[in-house]
């Protein structure tokens, strides 16, 4: 497996146990679950790069870095 960086406290890798408890603990954090997705564009209202927060990204997760994003709200 590739070493992921971690690029602060609040980045770390996505790992299986992490993918695990997204399932275990109903877990939401991605665009698509947020008020603030555009679901017709796939974009964020407000205009931030959703590309990492995206269901797609976390559908091959391992290697990838998990980064939350601090504007996501609940639909
Ligand atoms: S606020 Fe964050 S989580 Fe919500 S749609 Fe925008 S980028 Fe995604």
């Amino acid at each position: 497996m590739a070493k992921i960086r971690t690029i602060s406290p609040l980045h770390g890798p996505v790992t299986q146990s992490f993918m695990d408890q997204i399932h275990q603990y109903q877990l939401n954090f991605l665009c698509e679950q947020c008020a603030f997705f555009n679901e017709d564009t796939g974009l964020c209202v407000h205009g931030y790069p959703n590309e990492t927060h995206r269901s797609d990204y976390f559908k091959q997760p391992i290697d990838k870095v998990l980064i939350f994003c601090r504007e996501f709200e609940l639909d």
